[in-house]
């Protein structure tokens, strides 16, 4: 039995690791996430009580009530935190995440204090801590710009790149330094005040708005850290979780650069920000036809296909029951309705999934933008709900245009068209859409969930039409 208990932690870790495999895996697709969420759950207790059954822990007061402060802090925030705020909450775990793995390096390199870890050891730990303590500031910055704290826009100045590349130069000197040779005492504390200073002047020139991306990227980083605290502690755990987790964050920072059809350097180094105040100044007076939910209610009826596109607006205004409602309406009226998702439609990657699923709207009904877009061209109606760049023809020819080049979802090519938005005023990217001065194109002017209300009322006092 005791040999048992003082191995149990090896099975732990195996079992956790596949947790975390399976767990991404399920995660991939909304009809297996709930699945993926409970079996990454189940690993990382495994993984916490396996550490907690090893031999090396000999007390645990300490650790309990680390483990209550924890949850304290974690899951109010898990429970009170609304949809919208997911990317900036998402940000501080990862920011305690990578603090836990800079801590626990700084701790194992003064473990034998004055002589520092040997050769391999040393890589590993530097690296842990640099990345560690940059993704914690950078992280911390990217919740302040998310959640309003610090200014969103780009902050810039002239020579910034060089200044920034130069403290990142110091930086690895300093990590490098201990590896080599023997270093002075001050150069270890050094060493952590610039990783730190780097993770803040790293987000600085990036825009609030491609936070979600830089976020999928600190994943990454975060992620590397932990896999480097697992070679420096030679526990095979970490290694493969935290592998995951940087290979799995870093290929979503490259889907959504994709999805926009930016460029890495473009999102890091882009001041993404700064074009979107010179690109509103075009806009012109121009006229647009608006139209009440009567008359969209009478539209949507005496249609046979109809196409639903929500955005960054349907989450804003939390309109997704309401999207429900008006569906079930219309399907029972044999109107066909369909979703297109677009890839970084609102403001995290699967935000629009999220929230169609929370409405229970079924999965079949929910298509990716390649699979759908050739269907709006013999659709009655595309119905844009709070959803602005994802549309905006400008994309496809207009090579001034900073989304020049993203892909976007064809709604001008339906029949009809109308957009729920409460203005004129652009969407992320700050630029005007010229679908909305497309002839077919109907402006619904409103908060989406209040316009969705009016319009279920109003097809609701319609008689079906193709009963
Ligand atoms: P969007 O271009 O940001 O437009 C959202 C629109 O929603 C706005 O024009 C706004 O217009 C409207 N809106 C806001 N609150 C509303 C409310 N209560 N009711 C009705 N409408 C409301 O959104 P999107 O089309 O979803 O495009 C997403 C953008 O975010 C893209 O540019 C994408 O590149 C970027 N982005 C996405 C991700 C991701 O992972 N998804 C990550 C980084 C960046 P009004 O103010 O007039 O109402």
């Amino acid at each position: 039995m005791d040999g048992f208990l003082q191995s149990f932690w090896q099975y732990a870790y195996l079992l956790a690791a596949f947790a975390t495999v399976f767990s991404i895996k399920w995660l991939n697709h909304p009809s297996t996430a709930r699945r993926g969420v409970i079996i990454g759950e189940i690993g990382f207790a495994l993984a916490i009580i396996g550490t907690l059954l090893r031999y090396e822990v000999v007390n645990y007061t300490g650790i309990l009530i680390a483990i209550v402060i924890g949850a304290m802090i974690g899951a109010p925030m898990a429970r009170l935190m609304p949809m919208t705020s997911v990317p900036q909450f998402t940000a501080l775990s990862h920011a305690f995440g990578a603090l836990a793995a800079a801590l626990v390096g700084t701790a194992e390199y003064y473990y034998d204090f004055p002589a520092a870890p040997s050769g391999f050891k040393m890589v590993a730990l530097t690296i842990e801590v640099l990345l560690g303590f940059l993704t914690f500031t950078a992280s911390l910055m990217a919740f302040g710009k998310l959640q309003g704290l610090v200014p969103s826009p780009p902050i810039t100045y002239k020579g910034q790149n060089f200044v920034n590349l130069t403290v990142l130069a110091a930086g690895v000197v300093f990590g490098v330094w201990p590896i080599v040779t023997a270093a002075p005492v001050w150069m270890y504390p050094a060493f952590v005040l610039i990783c730190l200073l780097f993770g803040v002047m790293f987000i600085l020139p990036i825009g609030g708005g491609d936070m979600p991306t830089v976020i999928a990227l600190l994943n990454s980083f975060a992620g590397a850290s932990a896999c480097a605290m697992g070679f420096a502690m030679q526990n095979r755990l970490l290694i493969i979780a935290g592998a995951l987790n940087a290979a799995s964050g870093f290929i979503l920072s490259v889907i959504m650069c994709k999805a926009m059809n930016r460029s890495f350097a473009n999102v890091l180094f882009g001041a993404f920000g700064q074009v979107q105040e010179k690109a509103v100044g075009k806009a012109a007076a121009r006229p647009v036809r608006s139209a009440t939910a009567e008359d969209a209610a009478m539209l949507l009826v005496n249609s046979q296909k109809v196409i639903i596109v929500p955005g960054y607006g349907m989450a804003v205004a939390q309109a997704q029951h309401k999207v429900r409602e008006l569906t079930d309406q219309l399907v029972k009226r044999g109107v066909d309705v369909q979703f297109a998702i677009h890839p970084v439609a609102g403001r995290m990657p699967g935000h629009m999934n999220v929230l169609l699923a929370e409405a229970d709207i079924p999965y079949d009904r929910l298509h990716e933008m390649e699979d759908i877009n050739n269907e709006f061209s013999e659709c009655d109606v595309a119905l844009v709900i709070g959803a602005n760049d994802v549309v905006n023809p400008a994309a496809r020819h207009d090579k001034t245009s900073p989304i020049y080049g993203m892909p976007i979802l064809d709604v001008d090519k339906a029949r009809n068209v109308m957009v729920i938005k409460r203005s004129m005023n652009p969407g992320f990217a700050g630029i005007e859409n010229e679908l909305y001065y497309d002839p077919k194109c109907l402006m619904l002017f409103g908060d989406a969930k209040s316009f969705l209300s009016e319009i279920v009322k109003e097809v609701n006092a319609q008689a079906p039409v193709h009963a």
